[in-house]
């Protein structure tokens, strides 16, 4: 038996013209993508089925054996080009974006562009994952020793990623797994695979081996739950929702696994904050990818004396913003990624305000369709603020201080970022101390990431870190390696080599 690989079926004139696009691995039955937006058929795509899977994962382990040696400025040369060839690519891969999970077209033209970034910042860090030294000496039996660490890579690595960054969530993963010399089997969210089948593409382009990067494509309940499991793969790298991250770690057993889940992402406003700026970064943050992030606005918690200023700020920029196509310039805030999404943010909404909440803006519009919303007279034991809401929809507190703020904003069991607005930098600090997330952005929204960051986070929001460094650290196993320092006629300790005298004490 040998691999199948069939191209996708482009069914719709929405992407560049002349698209044409090579399949992932695997002859199984098609699937066919349709938009979020409209529900017209985009593609047909081919499916991994689990015999596929098994010669994909025998062809990962082959590759993994001559791909580790491959030396560091070759690796850069390869993330180097493929950042230049996803820059040269961008308006085609944003159209991707745009499609396939209905993200507007500004919002997956910057997405596109940070996916260049990714990996321009991986072609860096490839030629840096050097070890450190060791000072044997430190403790009297290593004296004699001259010790350091290596970084090797750790295999094959199973990259499972999400619907909601198609490009620069399999970037994070399959960019700090290149340059630190594993070899990747790639298997993106069933919606929306036809952004990871183009990046696999431009990679082989950019110089990358046979079989070091494959897709696979399929659902995640059987393929993905399958490749978890198979013992072939050393590492798993997942970003995903907190109950498929919790059913991976049981899964996986003694593999190394990193985990990026959800979050209820707070941000407070303080007494002192500068309005303007928080109202507008909320805004950004609460709403782009219509509150598809992961670190997404989503309890704001303001300082009670100025919530009646925030709101009367907050309301109006919420109103302005336009709910349309993704394909569509002027679009600020589309569908969800699918019609079970929004029916299930509307059912949280309608609980919220039939257990005390009122709706200052938003609610859902006459195509059923979830316009950018704010709740307020909010309780933190209600499903918008307790849990990840993944859609358009802030929920506003009030809080007496600082100090409740701070607090109200743990009362969570995720942990991913939070935001905090104030210009009195003795508060940034305590903010910044007791706020219990994996980071803190201060006169800033949690939405806020710049790629090379150490990202991730602490409760029920994860494992490990992403941002390239921080993901190499997690992409490789430390090596330790120490050296006797020995005369060699004697086998005993050291002599000065001129004066063929013992060395020192
Ligand atoms: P999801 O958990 O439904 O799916 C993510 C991926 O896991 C998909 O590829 C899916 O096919 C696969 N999968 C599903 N079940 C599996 C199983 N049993 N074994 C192996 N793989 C399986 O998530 P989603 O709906 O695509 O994305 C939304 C979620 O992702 C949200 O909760 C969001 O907060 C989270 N997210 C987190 C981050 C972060 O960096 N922390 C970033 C983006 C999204």
């Amino acid at each position: 038996m040998s691999l199948v690989t069939r191209d996708v079926e482009i069914l719709s004139d929405r992407f560049t013209p002349g698209f044409v696009l090579r399949g992932p691995v695997g002859g199984g039955e098609a699937m066919v993508l349709r938009s979020p937006w409209d529900g017209v058929e985009l593609a047909r795509v081919p499916t991994t089925t689990a015999d596929d899977l098994d010669m994909v994962l025998d062809k990962a382990r082959l590759a993994f054996e001559s791909f580790r040696w491959t030396p560091a400025w070759r690796r850069a040369q390869i993330l180097e080009r493929a950042s230049r060839l996803i820059e040269e690519n961008a308006e085609q891969i944003a159209r991707l974006i745009a499609n396939e999970s209905g993200k507007p077209l500004k919002d997956a033209r910057i997405e596109a562009s940070r996916g260049a970034s990714t990996f321009r910042w991986a072609a860096e860090e490839s030629k840096r994952t050097a070890g450190e030294i060791i000072e044997m000496d430190a403790e009297a039996s290593g004296e004699h020793r001259f010790g350091w660490t290596i970084r090797e890579p750790r295999g094959v690595i199973a990259a499972i990623s999400p619907f909601n960054f198609p490009l620069n969530l399999a970037a994070h993963k399959v960019a700090p797994a290149l340059a630190a010399a594993n070899v990747v089997v790639l298997k993106p969210a069933s919606q929306t695979p036809l952004t990871a089948l183009r990046l696999a593409e431009l990679l082989v382009e950019a110089g990358l081996p046979a079989h070091v990067i494959q897709v696979v494509v399929g659902p995640g309940s059987t393929l993905g739950a399958k490749l978890v499991k198979d013992e072939r793969v050393n590492m798993v790298t997942f970003t995903g929702s907190p109950p498929v991250g919790r059913q991976i770690a049981s899964d996986a057993g003694m593999k190394m696994v990193t985990l990026e889940l959800g979050n209820n992402s707070a941000t407070i406003v303080d007494e002192d904050a500068h309005l303007d700026l928080a109202v507008q970064r909320i805004v950004a943050g609460g709403y782009a990818n219509s509150g598809q992030v992961c670190i997404s606005v989503q309890r704001v918690v303001v300082h009670q004396k100025v919530y009646d200023e925030f709101m009367a700020r907050l309301v109006p920029a919420v109103e302005a913003l336009k709910l349309g196509d993704p394909l569509d310039e002027s679009t600020d805030v589309s569908s969800l990624i699918s019609a079970a999404e929004a029916e299930r943010v509307r059912l949280w909404v309608e609980e919220a305000i039939e257990q005390g909440a009122t709706l200052a803006v938003g609610g859902v519009d006459d195509d059923g369709r979830m316009r950018p919303t704010v709740l307020t007279d909010v309780t933190r034991d209600m499903k918008v603020c307790a849990r990840e809401i993944f859609g358009p929809v802030l929920s506003i507190l009030k809080a007496r201080d600082l100090c409740e703020a701070v607090e109200i904003s743990n009362d969570s069991d995720m942990g991913l970022q939070a935001g905090v607005f104030t210009k009195d930098l003795n508060k940034a600090l305590y903010a910044a101390k007791r706020l219990e997330v994996g980071g803190v952005m201060i006169n800033e929204v949690p939405t806020f990431r710049v790629d090379h960051m150490p990202y991730g986070g602490i409760k029920g929001s994860g494992i490990g870190r992403e941002g390239l460094r921080f993901a190499i650290r997690e992409m490789t196993e430390m090596k330790m390696v120490a050296i006797r320092e020995m005369d060699w006629q004697t086998g005993g300790p050291p002599v000065d080599a001129c004066a063929r005298e013992p060395l020192g004490p």
